[in-house]
């Protein structure tokens, strides 16, 4: 399976940065031949348009939104409809990041419909779990992974499936410094991969599942060299084209 690495960049970035980062990354990925590698950017909203232009010509890199909403289109102040990325050329998307469950209140019900919707649209969906420092220290590790991924992959079509991957991220190793060790992402992917055969059949096995929290230059190498560890989903690290790039390159 290629490794998939995954850049954050939340709100980050004016225009002109977000498009410097792409050129500097653009012309590193150009110089290197990294085959096992599949890269996915996902800027603001705003900056979308200026990442795709930079990397039309990149295939190994795709740019994905960090954020919508599973309507067709409708009342929803504020919000961005999947037509409206489609129509920029996005076809991928974030669902369930731990900062929009922490911080804007996403229910798993209701990053569930997004999963599906997204899905059900022909989108590819990173969707994304993690338990918080209280839940891992009750010892309900397992029971939280379990019940985020049960909710949100339920009753997906098959056809779907090569479309899905998961992100396995410890809301306390985000944007913290604080990297889970080996051993804690050995035992969370390990979980998180039978639970999704358990839901998806042997299908689940093709299912890339991620590790985000706290990445860096000096643990990527370790990270994915893991059992179950197909990519690994960057924020803070990913901002800086140098910083990501010695990730990708890991
Ligand atoms: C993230 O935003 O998904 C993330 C993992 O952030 P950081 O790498 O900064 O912890």
């Amino acid at each position: 399976m290629q490794k998939i690495i995954a850049a954050n960049w939340k709100m980050y970035k004016s225009r002109q940065e977000a498009r410097k980062t792409a050129v500097d990354l653009r012309g590193m990925l150009a110089a290197e031949d990294l085959p096992g590698k599949r890269v996915v950017i996902f800027p603001s909203f705003t900056n979308i348009p200026d990442v795709l232009d930079v990397f039309a010509a990149t295939p190994c890199v795709a740019v994905g939104a960090q954020n919508f909403y599973p309507a067709s289109e409708g009342a929803y102040t504020g919000e961005i409809s999947l037509a409206m990325l489609g129509d920029m050329g996005v076809s991928q998307v974030l669902a369930g990041h731990s900062e929009r469950r922490h911080l804007l209140g996403e229910t798993d019900e209701f990053v569930a419909r997004k999963t599906s919707f997204a899905l059900n649209q022909g989108f590819s969906v990173m969707l994304c779990i993690g338990e918080t420092l209280a839940e891992r220290e009750a010892g309900d590790l397992v029971r939280i992974l379990s019940r985020q991924t049960g909710s949100a992959l339920a009753d997906l079509p098959e056809d779907c499936l090569a479309r899905l991957s998961v992100a396995y991220e410890p809301v306390w190793a985000i944007g913290t410094g604080k990297v889970a060790g080996p051993a804690e992402v050995l035992e969370a992917h390990a979980a998180v991969r039978s639970r999704v055969v358990r839901i998806l059949g042997d299908a689940g096995r093709n299912v890339p599942i991620l590790y985000g929290g706290s990445v860096k230059p000096d643990n990527a190498v370790t990270l994915l060299e893991l059992d179950n560890v197909d990519g690994l989903l960057v924020g803070g690290a990913s901002l800086n084209a140098e910083s990501f790039m010695q990730i990708v390159r890991a």
